[in-house]
């Protein structure tokens, strides 16, 4: 599902499913698009049949909370684990402008994600103005139920959490990503986060002001020998269920 006001992306949901529930979830979607912070006025939803052969079985990333008291105490601690996984400082400052100043054209933002070259800080997603949207990813109802115990028990739920762990689990799968880096369009949810197969899924609190409509995403990838159509094909069109969960870790 992805909802748009004006021409402008305000919110998007993937989910892979058996038949019978479609019809059920379709109704959620749209009620997840009417409950965006903008009044949408346009939602589409397209349903895609997949070849259950086709579906690759992962685990989700640990998940790890840091609570930081300011966006500068936000910045400087997902620079540190960035830098962890060995992005430069310099190109960590760039893409923190780039997410904070507007993803898309006039300062909106983009609906999917940055693909960013992390030796030359290049952008290297096709199309600059859409991005690439993670697509096909899903959690086994057993996973989803087991990861919503879980992040009740420490009192860290939220369906973002949710949604994004499931996105960054599917991007730090792949060997060409170094890092993602992600934080809300929506202007109530100020948690970011920083995800990598190294350092795990690491929420980071206070990444934005409250009240601002910026986020973003964005892939930092090693380039050499990288096939980028295949990368994104990954990204965009292999299905990807979770059925395994990672350590959630007390805040
Ligand atoms: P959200 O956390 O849903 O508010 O998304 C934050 C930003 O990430 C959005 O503004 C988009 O630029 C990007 N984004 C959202 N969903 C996806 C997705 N499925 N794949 C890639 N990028 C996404």
């Amino acid at each position: 599902m992805r909802a748009a006001a004006g021409n402008i992306h305000v919110s998007g949901s993937e989910r892979i499913l058996y038949e019978p529930d479609v019809e059920k979830v379709l109704g959620e979607l749209i009620c997840r698009a009417l409950s965006s912070y903008t009044q949408p006025d346009e939602i589409i939803i397209s349903v895609d049949e997949i070849e259950p052969r086709s579906i690759t079985y992962i685990q989700s990333l640990d998940v790890k909370t840091v609570e930081s008291d300011s966006c500068l105490s936000a910045e400087e601690t997902a620079t540190q684990i960035l830098e962890s996984d060995g992005i430069s400082p310099e190109l960590i400052k760039k893409v923190f402008n780039i997410l904070r100043g507007g993803t898309a054209a006039e300062g909106n933002n983009m609906r999917g994600a940055i693909i960013m070259d992390a030796s030359s800080g290049n952008r290297i997603e096709p199309d600059i103005s859409r991005g690439i949207r993670v697509s096909r990813i899903d959690y086994t109802e057993e996973a989803r139920g087991l990861l919503e115990k879980e992040l009740h028990r420490y009192g860290i739920y939220h369906t973002r959490v949710i949604e994004a762990l499931a996105i960054a689990s599917k991007v730090c799968r792949r060997a060409e990503t170094i890092a993602e880096l992600c934080w809300s369009d929506n202007p109530d949810y100020t948690t970011g986060y920083v995800a990598s197969a190294t350092n795990g899924y690491i929420r980071i609190t206070n990444m934005k002001e409250k009240g601002s409509p910026r986020g973003g995403r964005v892939l930092f990838v090693n380039t050499a020998g990288l096939s980028l159509d295949d990368y994104i094909n990954y990204l965009e069109r292999q299905p990807v269920l979770i059925n395994k969960i990672g350590n959630i870790h007390a805040p």
